[in-house]
């Protein structure tokens, strides 16, 4: 086991460098890779480290923050809910200042009257329902397979404590999918993925089989830069090699077959469905909502959110930015209208969008 220091070691990273260049070389063609994981993307940024690969090696991020993949429909529902009188909607930070149809925000709608919480944790909202006999506390679920198990526990402990005024929109997503849709897009031709390490604790790696069988290299990876640089490398010996396989680089937190319990506590209390995602559309098998046993909690069922006309936020590009198919500095709002303190679409909100990374670290 390397200490953390080790992962952030110059010299290591200089010798992935030069090996990666050697390995550029060697190869001769252009090469594609994609991370799909917000943190993954900031990190690339922070560390400046697309800027230190070949000119051959193009490194593209992917739909990896959940906040800007929530579709624009699923804004408004959340919306539409957060207005209610007398309900108490619950959030994680991020979401608050992601607009829907017409601009507004939750950020905007708090000001104006409407009980909006931010909670740090999902396991918060059974307190919340609690401490709120009276009132009806509804819990805007987002996230991947890292954040959906949590999520479950508080429902299964809302269910076993016989709480009745606590419910879920549940926008849970699955990466899996999403990555199969991807590695099928021509306009991408994408050799590989720098798949995400926190989802694959979950997941484990070999829900990623299915890339190495469509003869494309897959390496789960860390979140130091000697990690990336590693899993980046390890992704080029593939790429130069006739094996394809699903290997870790992130041995210190990933197992093949991930966390089973923390899986069958998600699948118990969610079952899998299609779901939208913005920029990829619906994609078959990718969403979570709530189980049949668990349908109490589930506020699609206990509120009539009625059909919205949705519309993208206009001249956004997130949802080719999310597809990998452009970049940042290409949307004509990037630094002019739409920055960090004053964004204009989800990918300039989160800390974990692309638009973000490109911004503060160019
Ligand atoms: Fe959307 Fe802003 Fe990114 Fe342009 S810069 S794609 S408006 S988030």
């Amino acid at each position: 086991m390397r200490y953390i220091d080790e992962y952030r070691n110059p010299l290591l990273a200089r010798g992935l460098l030069d090996r990666i260049a050697a390995l550029a070389g060697r190869i001769g063609r252009p090469v594609t890779l994609m991370e799909v994981c917000g943190s993954h993307t900031q990190a690339i940024g922070r560390y400046g480290i697309r800027s230190l690969l070949p000119p051959s090696i193009r490194l593209v991020s992917g739909p990896g923050c959940p906040v800007c993949v929530t579709s624009i429909r699923d804004v408004d529902a959340a919306h539409h809910l957060a207005a209610l009188p007398g309900l108490i909607f619950a959030v994680f930070g991020d979401m608050m200042r992601v607009p829907g149809t017409g601009g507004k925000t939750l950020q905007q709608l708090r000001a104006s009257g409407a009980e909006i919480r931010v909670v740090p944790s999902a396991l918060d909202i059974v307190a919340m329902a609690e401490n709120e006999p009276g009132g009806e506390v509804v819990f805007m679920g987002i996230g991947f397979e890292t954040t959906a198990p949590t999520v479950a526990a508080a429902l299964r402990t809302a269910d076993r404590k016989g709480i009745g005024n606590l419910s879920v929109l549940s926008v849970h997503k699955l990466v899996p999918p999403a990555l199969r849709l991807l590695l099928a897009d021509p306009a991408l031709n994408l050799d590989g993925f720098l798949c995400p390490g926190h989802v694959s604790t979950m997941i484990g790696s070999r829900a990623y089989a299915f890339i190495a069988e469509a003869g494309r290299a897959a390496v789960v990876t860390g979140f130091e830069p000697v990690d990336i640089l590693e899993g980046l490398l390890m992704l080029l010996e593939q790429v130069d090699a006739p094996r394809r396989e699903v290997a870790i680089q992130y041995s210190r937190g990933v197992r093949p077959e991930g966390n089973p319990r923390a899986m069958a506590l998600m699948h118990e209390v969610f079952e899998t469905g299609d779901a939208e995602w913005r920029g990829l559309g619906t994609i078959e098998g990718s969403g979570l909502s709530i189980s049949r046993a668990y349908e109490r909690f589930d506020a699609r069922k206990r509120f009539a959110i009625p059909e919205m006309a949705s519309a993208e936020v206009p001249g956004c590009a997130c949802g080719e930015i999310l597809r990998g198919i452009r970049e940042p500095a290409t949307c004509p709002l990037f630094r002019r209208l739409c920055t960090p303190a004053d964004p204009v679409g989800p990918c300039m909100v989160s800390s974990e969008g692309t638009c973000a990374a490109h911004y503060r670290y160019g």
